[in-house]
């Protein structure tokens, strides 16, 4: 067989979907694997949605994906180009191929009959060929009405009575009846394609050998597959895709959590999160493993094992998930991700040093890299308040006393490490014939404000002597 070539074909509206994401990086993923290419293909013929800027915020999204294209925008190979409002010639010369062939007609519809059809349509919901009135004219009459000016669109004239077949790999033999399909159009009046004919022809021009597609492109392939026909060529395999549902099963929407990639990146997902995470909306590797890189992805993906359900999109799976990635990370590399949330925090004046330390410290104990500011926030600033809760339960009137015996005890260190904050903390417990833990509770509370955190002496310490006997000092005060 030929050269596995793909292509991820985005209509650009401003952001990148999760869907989209998952397509591209199926895609990505199946050219990796079988050494083929990736092509980058912007189908921007619908003006009336066109966005500014969209196509270089879906380049960068991409990009910050991992997921590099082999053509596509700024990338050129043979196909090119690779934006569709660049190919319009192209689909014009295409379109007058189907006029010839009588596979497709002028059509000169008001926009208010085609309303009225359409509403029609929608009542007796099965398609409606009024507008094949315009075949009755003759060609003198489309010729002079177009010469004209009457404003015509291009129609794909539906075979009847047909049943279009096509193989889908993941989900097998596929079948439409022609009855069922409308006579689609072409080519609007605008002299913009319609998505359809721009599709079939770029794919085929593109060399494409597998379309690799979300499931709502589903009803959309026999028609394509007749345009195949028409134009006597060999149409791509096809691999539909399984939807993504919210966890209620409903079809993921933006009214139940975010959807566009750029949202989760702004929240401080890692792409190799993100990524991972889509990766298993509908494949699976056929055994209970969860965690997995790109490059390890790329040498496992198949389209066998895509799935035809429903994969459900849980945020809680995503979160654990960008837990473990961060787990794997090194702390050089959390530092990095860190900076700008301590920016936005207006948090400045912090060493790499102390900040390798918080790092170190909450590692284990945050998902995200904006935690380490947010959830660490003692790390950089006095407390500010107490938790309600670990007051009740840990402060009772014999703490202050007791603190206060701790406090000497720091006070009296020359220097202040982990072993100095805990020999203090044991022996003054030991003294006031108490267990450790009623000093610790208390002890982070005024530290902190909270009830948890990493452990106390590591924490004391890297916070240092002077702080953490200010904050002692000031819990002492507030809390009686
Ligand atoms: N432009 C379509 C989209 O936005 C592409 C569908 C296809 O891959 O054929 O998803």
């Amino acid at each position: 067989m030929s050269r596995v070539r793909v292509r991820f074909a985005p209509s650009p509206t401003g952001y990148l979907h999760v869907g989209g994401l998952r397509t591209a990086l199926y895609n990505y993923l199946f050219a990796r694997r079988n050494k083929g290419v990736l092509l980058l293909r912007i189908e921007d013929t619908d003006r009336s949605r066109y966005v500014e800027g969209a196509v270089d915020n879906l380049i960068r999204t991409l990009a910050w994906a991992g997921l590099e294209y082999d053509e596509g925008p700024g990338k050129e190979g043979g196909a090119g180009p690779y934006v569709q409002s660049e190919r319009i010639a192209t689909y014009r010369t295409h379109v007058e191929m189907l006029l010839a062939s009588g596979n497709a007609y002028y059509a000169f519809d008001t926009p208010e009959e085609l309303e009225e059809m359409r509403k029609e349509q929608e009542k007796l919901q099965v398609p409606v060929r009024e507008y094949r009135r315009a075949l009755d004219l003759s060609a003198e009459d489309v010729r002079r009405k177009l010469a004209a000016g009457t404003p015509a669109v291009v129609r794909m004239k539906m075979p009847p009575g047909e049943t279009v077949a096509f193989e889908d790999i993941v989900r097998g033999n596929v079948e439409f009846s022609s009855d069922g399909l409308d006579d689609q159009v072409l080519l609007k009046s605008d002299g913009y394609p319609t998505y359809h004919l721009a599709n079939v022809v770029d794919d085929h021009l593109m060399g494409i050998t597998h379309v690799i597609r979300g499931e709502e492109w589903l009803p959309s392939t026999p028609k394509h597959v007749l345009l195949y026909r028409f134009f006597g060529w060999e149409p791509p395999l096809f691999a539909h895709l399984p939807l993504l549902l919210n966890p209620d099963k409903s079809k993921l929407s933006k009214r139940q959590g975010d959807v566009g990639v750029e949202e989760y990146r702004n929240k401080g997902f890692f792409p190799e999160a993100l990524v991972n995470f889509v990766a298993l909306l509908g494949w699976n590797p056929g055994d209970e493993r969860e965690i997995f890189t790109l490059q390890e992805l790329e040498k496992e993906f198949t389209l066998e094992r895509v799935g035809k359900s429903g994969a459900v999109f849980n945020v809680e799976k995503l979160n654990w998930m960008n837990t473990e990635h961060l787990r794997r990370k090194p702390d050089a590399a959390l530092l990095e991700l860190t900076r700008p949330f301590l920016a936005g925090a207006g948090i400045t004046n912090v060493s790499d040093g102390y900040m390798l330390d918080v790092i170190r410290l909450l590692k284990a104990r945050v998902e995200r890299p904006g935690e380490f500011v947010s959830t660490g926030m003692y790390f950089f600033r006095d407390p500010g308040s107490y938790d309600e809760q670990a007051r009740k339960k840990h402060w009772k009137t014999e703490t202050a006393p007791r603190l206060r015996q701790a406090l000497s005890g720091f006070r009296d260190l020359a220097s202040f490490s982990p072993g100095d904050v805990e020999s203090v903390v044991r022996t003054t417990a030991t003294v006031l014939g108490i267990g450790a833990g009623g000093l610790i509770h208390p002890l982070r509370l005024t530290v902190t404000g909270v009830a948890q955190g990493p452990g106390l002496f590591e924490l004391m310490a890297v916070i240092g002597k002077e702080t953490s006997i200010r904050r002692i000092d000031r819990g002492l005060s507030v809390l009686g």
